[in-house]
This record gives C-alpha cells, structure tokens and sequence, in this order.
C-alpha cells in the first residue's frame, strides 16, 4: 500500500507533531522534526512524510497532497486530537477507500475512544509503531499485527501489545527520510543553531518525572540505546548529506542517561569537528561534560523544572537542587551554554515556590530558558494525581488558538494565578542586567545573532500580547 505519513496541519503555529514533548504553539515559531514517524518511512519504499505545520499547509492542501495514498498515518495529540479528526475525515471524504490510523501518545493510551471518535478512523497503533505501520504497509492482515486496535464492522479489536524495539541499530537512519522528504530550512529551535539536524541515539529514560509524556505512554523506562558506532555512522553520513546543517542535536529522552555511552559517541564524532548540542540531566558527571565539550558540544538542553525542594520531590525528579546548581557551575566553567527548562504549576505549587523558582533559575543563570505550564496529559502520573486530589478545573489544555493554558489549581494558587505567572517569570529572569549587557554584547559582536534576536525579540513581545489575549477571553468566561 503506497504509505503516507502525516503531521496534520492544525493551530496556526501549533508544534505537536512527532517530535514535539509538550504540544503547544511556542513563544518563539519553533519546529521539532517529525522523527518518529521518518523510521516507518525509512522502511516502506515509496512512502512520504508529510509535515503540514512546518509547510504550512492548509487543511484543503494537505487534503489535496493526500490523494493517491492508500495507508494515511497521523500522528495525533491531546491538544489537537479534535482538529486532527476533522483532517483525517475531508481525507475520508475524498479518498473512502483510504485506510486511515492514528499514532502517538494519545491513541497509545485511549485507543479505543480515539478510534471511536469519528468514523474515519480505522486503526491507531499503541506505542512505538515503527514496525506495525510496515506490517501494514506490507499487507500483513491487521489481527495479526502486534499493538494495533482497529475497527472491524463496528466493532473494535485491541491485538495484542507489542513489545519495545530493542535492536535499535536495526532502524533506518531518520536522516535519510530528512533528506528525501523534508526541507530543513523549515526547522527551527530558538535555542538551536539555524539549520540543525537533529537525531534519536535512543529510546526511553529511566528517570520517573511524574508529568513527563514520552516514557509514561510512549518509550517507557528503560533506556534503549543504539551502538554508538551507529550514531556515529549516521552523523558522519548526515554531516555530509547536510553541509549547510550548523548544528546536530541529540534529542533522546535523556542523552545523557548512560554517560559512559554519551562520552563514547562524543569520542567517534570528535573528528568530524562538528557543533552539536544535546538534552542532558543535571546529573551529568562533570567529566562527561568535559569529553562532550572537547568533542563540540556546545549546548545542554535541561530539565530543572522548578527551584522549590518540595516540588522536585513531588514530581520525583530524581535530582536535588543542590546538583542542579553544580551542573550549571560546571557547565559554565566549561563554555557550555545552556538552556533550562522550567515548569510552573506542578503539583503543590503555591506563590512561594513560583517566587523560589524564580530565584533559582536568576542564582543559575542559563543562557535561555523556557518557562512552561505543567500539562497533565492522559497517561501520565501527574494526570492521575491531579483526578485523584482533584487539581483539575475546566480549563481545557491548549486555548482555541493553541496557546498553553494552565489547566490545574492548588489550595492557594488558581490557574489564572498559575498562568499569569509565566510572563513575570521571563520578565524577571531575561530583564535582568546581567542577562541584557551579555545580549547587547552579542548583538554587537555578530550580526547574524543580532537579527536573530531581533526576530525573535519581536515575536517573544507578540508572544506576551497574545498570551494577555487569551486571559482576557479566559477571564470573562470564568
Ligand atoms: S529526566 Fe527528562 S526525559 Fe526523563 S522522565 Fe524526567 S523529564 Fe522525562
């Protein structure tokens, strides 16, 4: 079956695709590369990976660029499941014989609600779908493909699980698909050089974040890793497929959740004098920190979440403040830049420990940060705490136009309180004058940086007029 692989087009702006851990539209445009659905492409010759949001298409172009497929795959999510069905059925209108799945998270956890959510739907794969999505391609009969729940005259069939790919080695290089399918100008991560390449050197993480996404429904616990001279073998091949690439970016769970094996790729790619950057848990020895730097590591990506004690308890986080703190000295004593994380309106927040938080990140003093609003997506931990304790109001997870909404409350903080406090967040922490004489010196010494900044600048203030929008409208329908 001639296979299509699809990042459907929804929220103007809206990054939730294959590749995306929170799915919101950004302060700053951003686009992740739709990773996981490249993997199944990268074994059915013939196939194509479409992703709508990053051309942005429209809903009727998409429709369009669909005809002549016989085997749609869509990845979906929580926020945009609604607007994703309404794409997967104008593609059921015009093409009934079509079979159409949904994939990701949300379909891994409620597959039968999504199934039965509209018509046009035919099956969702649970969990990682590399393999079923070839099986199904190959024409392999949907009961006897593991981790598929499909609909058969009205009535609905979970197969058994599949289990976790472990020979991780045995997948296509995503890059290729990147190649063939994709134009990489359209990528683009604030904090990431323009254009990147970014790459899975594995899958899961052992660590037990209670609101983090892909582990709890996707990847699971283990951490799942491919040879480090498979990274390598594909860095150097995409190193040369992508000259115009200025930075690579290991985008697993955690890169550094075995660091003899982080140090190991470091050491294979230290020839290829390349820039690269990689997702990091301040747990991170400073000596693999120091190979890493040596070998062109040039950016940490990192969780801190939140600078209260409590609430990194809470959340299981499994790191104390204490080494968070260690792990952004030894970065910056090695010329790391790094870019922090952090959550507000986990579960006990209060005003205190936004202020604490606050503090922290300022005390750190991350190149860049991002300031997030805790989402408790279906199937997480922190999803069923907040039903259980009762911290959901009626908010909804995204606005109508994709924004980030804080859809939980605490005794003492409201989510209206929760919300608004993201913007203080990033006023306090970039308005500060450490933060603004270290800008301005940048933007004096390189040009490309200074437009850059300029760019996003601008879009980071539209971003603070939007967000005061969809209060207003929040405001008046409480
Ligand atoms: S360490 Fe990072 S990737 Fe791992 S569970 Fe926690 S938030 Fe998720």
């Amino acid at each position: 079956m001639r296979l299509l692989l699809l990042n459907p087009p929804s929220y103007s702006d809206f990054d939730g695709g294959a590749g995306s851990r929170y799915q919101a539209t950004r302060e700053v445009t951003s686009f992740w590369y739709p990773t996981w659905l490249c993997f199944p492409a990268g074994m059915v010759e013939d196939s194509l990976v479409l992703d709508a949001p990053a051309e942005g298409l429209s809903v009727m172009a998409t429709v369009e660029r669909a005809k002549g497929f016989e085997l749609i795959v869509v990845y979906t999510s929580t926020p945009s499941l609604k607007y994703d069905l309404k794409t997967c059925e104008q593609i059921k209108r015009q093409n009934p014989k079509a079979l159409i799945g949904m994939v990701g998270p949300h379909p891994s956890v409620l597959p039968e609600p999504t199934l039965l959510a509209s018509e046009a739907i035919d099956f969702v794969v649970r969990r990682e779908f590399d393999y079923a999505v070839r099986d199904l391609a190959q024409g392999v009969p949907m009961e006897r493909i593991e981790g598929l729940s499909f609909k058969r005259d009205g009535q609905v069939y979970h197969n058994p699980d599949r289990p976790p790919v472990e020979d991780l080695d045995s997948l296509p290089f995503v890059t290729r698909i990147y190649k063939r399918d994709l134009d990489i100008q359209r990528y683009q991560i604030p904090y990431l050089l323009r254009p990147y390449v970014s790459i899975y050197s594995g899958r899961g993480c052992p660590s037990r974040c209670i609101y983090c996404l892909w582990p709890q429904t996707f990847t699971g616990h283990r951490y799942r890793a491919r040879s480090a001279g498979n990274v390598a073998e594909e860095v150097r091949e995409a190193a040369a497929a992508f000259p115009e690439a200025r930075e690579f970016f290991f985008d697993d769970d955690t890169f550094t959740a075995d660091p003899a094996r982080a140090e190991e790729i470091a050491t294979l790619i230290k020839p290829l004098g390349l820039t690269w950057s990689c997702t990091a848990r301040v747990t991170t020895p400073k000596q693999t920190l120091k190979v890493m730097h040596e070998a062109g590591l040039r950016l940490v990506v990192t969780g801190f979440e939140t600078g209260n004690p409590e609430i990194l308890r809470n959340i299981k986080k499994g790191a104390t403040l204490e080494q968070a703190h260690s792990f952004a000295r030894a970065c910056k004593e090695l010329g790391i830049k790094i870019h922090g994380a952090f959550i507000l309106g986990l579960p006990e927040e209060s005003r205190s420990s936004i202020e604490d938080s606050i503090k922290f990140a300022c005390r750190i003093d991350p190149d860049t940060i991002q300031v997030s609003l805790a989402t408790p997506y279906p199937g997480t931990e922190f999803y069923k705490m907040a039903q259980e304790k009762g911290y959901f109001t009626d908010s909804p997870l995204v606005s109508e136009n994709g924004w980030q909404l804080c859809a939980v409350n605490y005794p003492e903080l409201s989510n209206v309180e929760i919300f608004q406090a993201v913007e203080r967040f990033y006023k306090r922490f970039y308005y500060r004058p450490r933060f603004m004489l270290r800008a301005i010196k940048k933007m004096l010494l390189d040009r490309e940086e200074r437009r850059r900044m300029l760019r996003e600048g601008k879009q980071f203030k539209n971003f603070l007029l939007k967000r005061k929008e969809v209060l207003r409208g929040k405001a008046q329908a409480c």
